[in-house]
């Protein structure tokens, strides 16, 4: 019996037999009321309706052990999956997947009072070869003689993860050997590599010229490599000009990581003199931009990224 919570934003389990992978991630859940709770993990949960065969990912799903029950959200169905929920007289569950396909939840005379649907009907879909979900999967190995047989999420993944789309085209035009030509059938579960090594993006802003009223509103923000090192052994440089009154700061480095530590010693020393920085503007295809690190810095001190 799993609980559907429509104030939860993600799903939850209390065991561990249930998850598909896991990452044993401790992390803070924020509940839609503001609270946090903790869990010890996350992880995907596979779980397939028996009478329509469709398979729903829940992802991601939160291990929390002492939790009462399992938890089903569709506000998280809504959310990272861009399925639509629809209930209908708080009795029954239409739930509509991203590529169109409609399951519905049997009434349950019980839900209208309690808000406890039967989702024991839905089965847990669990690892096929793996009894301990922690185990890491041990990917199988196809020799010279043996043959894979390639679906849909092996070749996703041989090609470097590349879209749906793109590989329909590939297996049309036959652009590499022992593609179908016929498109493979489509995934009813996303990749999870995918999705765990999805790249943050920061809050971008638009690039539109506007007043700047004060200092700090926007930095221009600039690094830049040298062929030649420095007397010093430098090797490249970190220029910064503010855009209210294009005041520049050079700091030249002697390697071609992005300056992390000097930014933040240089956004400090800004926000102690009162000029908290909220912009930054970097090159479209510089280091910078390019560079998941310095994009998770700037999310992490809140400050949106524009590109030129
Ligand atoms: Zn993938």
């Amino acid at each position: 019996m799993e609980h559907n919570d429509g104030g939860a934003n993600c799903f939850i389990t209390n065991h561990l037999s249930h998850f598909t992978s896991y990452i044993p991630k401790p992390l803070q859940v924020r509940q839609l009321n503001g609270s946090s709770i903790n869990a010890l993990g996350y992880g995907l949960k596979l779980v397939q309706c028996p009478t329509t065969k469709i398979i729903i990912p829940l992802w991601p799903t939160c291990y929390m052990p002492t939790n009462p029950q399992c938890t089903f959200s569709p506000t998280a169905l809504k959310h990272y999956l861009h399925y639509s929920t629809n209930t209908i007289h708080l009795e029954c569950l239409h739930i509509t997947t991203s590529n169109g396909q409609q399951l519905s939840l049997p009434s349950v005379k019980d839900h209208s009072i309690n808000q406890l649907l039967d989702y024991h009907k839905f089965l847990v879909v669990k690892p096929i070869s793996s009894s301990d979900p922690l185990s890491t999967p041990i990917p199988k190995v196809f020799s010279a003689n043996s043959e894979a047989s390639l679906t849909r999420l092996l070749a996703h993944q041989r090609l470097a993860h590349n879209s749906d789309e793109v590989l329909d085209t590939m297996c049309r035009n036959q652009s590499l050997l022992s593609l179908p030509k016929q498109p493979f059938p489509s995934r009813s579960c996303p990749c999870i590599i995918c999705i765990t090594a999805k790249f943050m993006h920061p809050p971008k802003a638009k690039t539109t010229s506007y007043v700047l009223t004060r200092r700090g509103q926007l930095l221009h923000i600039d690094f830049w490599f040298w062929s030649i090192p420095s007397i010093q052994g430098f090797t490249s440089l970190l220029s910064i000009i503010d855009g209210k009154d294009r005041m520049l700061w050079t700091f030249p480095t002697a390697n071609k990581r992005p300056p992390l530590a000097i930014l933040d010693y240089f956004f400090a020393i800004l926000e102690k003199h009162n000029i908290p920085v909220c912009n930054v503007r970097v090159d479209e295809d510089g280091a910078l931009a390019n560079s998941s690190e310095f994009t998770d810095f700037l999310v992490q001190k809140k400050i949106a990224m524009e590109t030129t």
